[in-house]
């Protein structure tokens, strides 16, 4: 092997379960098992006196340390109202996530013996705005440099066709993980991954399907004792049938019954759960993936894509033989389960790789061309240059490496993503009533700009204030109740500007789906300031402090 490209490691930081991943010598993504040995660790956070441990001891302290152990942060992130106090110290959910960050870092960096530093993370393609912010804020306070927030779905597609050839087809990709669900379309062709449409809900995954038998083990207990108090107010009751919830419904993956035991205030009581009653008991939240899957692919067939080739199967919770079955029966397609629990990660890592390749293509390309590099992207220089000059500094680069030509050429792949919400602002119709008018519809692919034109109210005005508002609704005009603001836009105007003046608002959505605001005063065409502010986002002091003690606090 001869020089090496900067490594960018892939992690996957997800609901319940994370991962990080790296593409080695040859090329190949690779998972990097955690300090127990395992490819995921539990995305479980235990504060522990002055220590913070992440993972497996974490996961079974929430037993006995329930007010002192986070689970399913992921579900709080971008939310501003989510605040968890431990020893007077308040932590948002980026800072939470950052120890999950560091723990797989931590780890992946004994194993290989190198310094993790620039990531690529993944999250779920129908985040919004805010919560992408959340989850680099997150990298950045764990000390990484986020080279890019990337689509779990579009990860999987990556590492999907890193494993076959590329030629045309479509596929489908459909996650069901611990706490969230996605549904993607995407288009493969020989230089292109593009999504094509996705869906999804933030709120349902495997822990939904635990909660279920939760509650009937609830029932089961009151109608075998006569007891009728609700036994889940218990703390350590609770608890304990999470747990023996979520192994039961793992061994139903692999057997038709399992025998679950409930010990509450000092009576036990046995039952055996059968699939077939699993299933029944969950039937409603399959059928709403299903719903989900059919809303998605009438999107595909508006975008011209009315059949697909693949349907591939990934998230933990896919692995429950009703998923494939039911599928199979409604879509007429046997699933593929791929690699549920890696994927993700080796998207991202590959996806990292790519970036490596291509900033050392467009480095000797822009030797080759005299171009200066900090002016333009890798990507930009790579589409601007001839092809003779690509194919020399390809081959340079892959004599270099070491990675084969193919491979090298490989990284050249565009990933066109799209947006997973529509965005608009907050206008006044007719009879003055307030709605939102979309700018950017979901689907869209990005990156995507687009105009509005608004007026000063007043003569000197100094400000206007804009409402940005994210929904998941594919027409022009919305009713305010079914959007949510996810900020403001300041624009700051220079004196002396009469009334009514026009004003050109762009929002740009960018390939990695953060929006950027730009304004320009008509009367002299003159750039206006914009600021966005949003309380969903960590930011100034708090921002500041979590920073400062990510540079003290260990994670184990
Ligand atoms: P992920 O977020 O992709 O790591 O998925 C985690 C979810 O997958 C959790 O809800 C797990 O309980 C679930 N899961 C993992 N393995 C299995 C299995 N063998 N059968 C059913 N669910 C599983």
């Amino acid at each position: 092997m001869g020089k090496k490209i900067k490594r960018i490691f892939g992690i996957d930081l997800g609901t319940t379960n994370s991962s990080i991943a790296y593409v080695d010598d040859y090329g190949k993504a690779v998972i990097i098992p955690n300090s127990e040995n395992q490819r995921v660790t539990p995305s479980v956070v235990f504060f522990d006196g002055g220590t913070i441990v992440v993972g497996d001891v974490a996961k079974e302290s929430a037993k006995l340390y329930p007010n002192e152990v986070v689970s399913f942060v992921k579900r709080a992130v971008g939310e501003p109202d989510f605040l968890f106090e431990y020893d007077s110290q308040i932590y948002h959910a980026e800072e939470i996530s950052s120890f999950v960050l560091r723990k797989v870092a931590q780890d992946a960096e004994q194993n290989l013996g190198e310094k993790v530093q620039d990531v690529v993370i993944t999250c779920p393609a129908y985040f919004g705005i805010n919560e992408r912010e959340a989850t680099r804020k997150a990298g950045e306070i764990a000390g990484f440099n986020v080279r890019q927030i990337i689509n779990e779905p579009t990860a999987a597609a990556i590492a999907y066709c890193a494993e076959d050839p590329l030629d045309k087809h479509t596929v489908l990709v459909y996650d069901l993980g611990g706490g969230t669900f996605d549904i993607t379309m995407i288009a493969i062709d020989s230089d292109t991954i593009e999504v094509v449409c996705t869906g999804g809900d933030h709120n349902l995954g495997g822990k939904d399907w635990d909660d279920r038998v939760v509650n009937y083990l609830v029932q089961e207990f009151q109608k075998q004792t006569g007891i009728d108090d609700d036994i889940l107010e218990d703390p350590d009751t609770c608890q304990d049938l999470q747990i023996s919830a979520e192994r039961a419904k793992k061994i139903l993956t692999q057997r038709k019954k399992t025998p679950i035991s409930i010990t509450h205030g000092g009576q036990r009581v046995k039952i055996e759960l059968q699939r077939d009653k699993f299933e029944e008991l969950t039937q409603d939240l399959l059928e709403r993936t299903v719903n989900f899957t059919k809303e998605m692919l009438s999107a595909g067939a508006k975008k011209g894509h009315t059949t697909f080739d693949d349907f591939i199967l990934v998230g933990g919770s896919s692995r429950m033989p009703q998923i494939a079955r039911r599928i199979q029966q409604e879509f007429g397609v046997e699933p593929k389960v791929y690699d549920p629990d890696g994927v993700v990660a080796k998207g991202a890592a590959i996806y990292g790789w790519k970036l490596a390749l291509n900033d050392g293509l467009a480095q000797k390309i822009s030797e080759k061309q005299g171009i200066n590099i900090a002016d333009q992207s890798a990507d930009e220089i790579i589409e601007l240059s001839p092809e003779m000059v690509i194919k020399d500094a390809a081959q340079e680069l892959a004599r270099e490496t070491g990675y084969t030509l193919p491979a090298v050429e490989r990284s050249m792949v565009k990933v066109k993503d799209v947006a997973s919400k529509s965005f608009g602002v907050v206008v006044r119709d007719q009879g003055d009533e307030e709605m939102v008018y979309n700018l950017i519809m979901r689907n869209t692919s990005v990156p995507v700009d687009a105009s509005k034109t608004f007026y000063t109210a007043v003569a000197n005005q100094e400000t206007v204030l804009i409402r940005i508002m994210e929904n998941e609704v594919s027409e022009k005009t919305v009713g305010l109740g079914y959007t949510m603001e996810i900020g403001t836009a300041v624009l700051k105007l220079p004196p002396g500007l009469p009334a009514d003046l026009p004003i050109e608002i762009t929002f740009r959505l960018d390939n990695e789906g953060r929006l950027k605001i730009t304004a320009v005063e008509s009367a002299e065409s003159r750039k206006v300031d914009v600021t966005i502010e949003t309380n969903s986002v960590i930011h100034g002091t708090a921002l500041e402090e979590a920073m400062a003690r990510s540079q003290s606090i260990v994670v184990y």
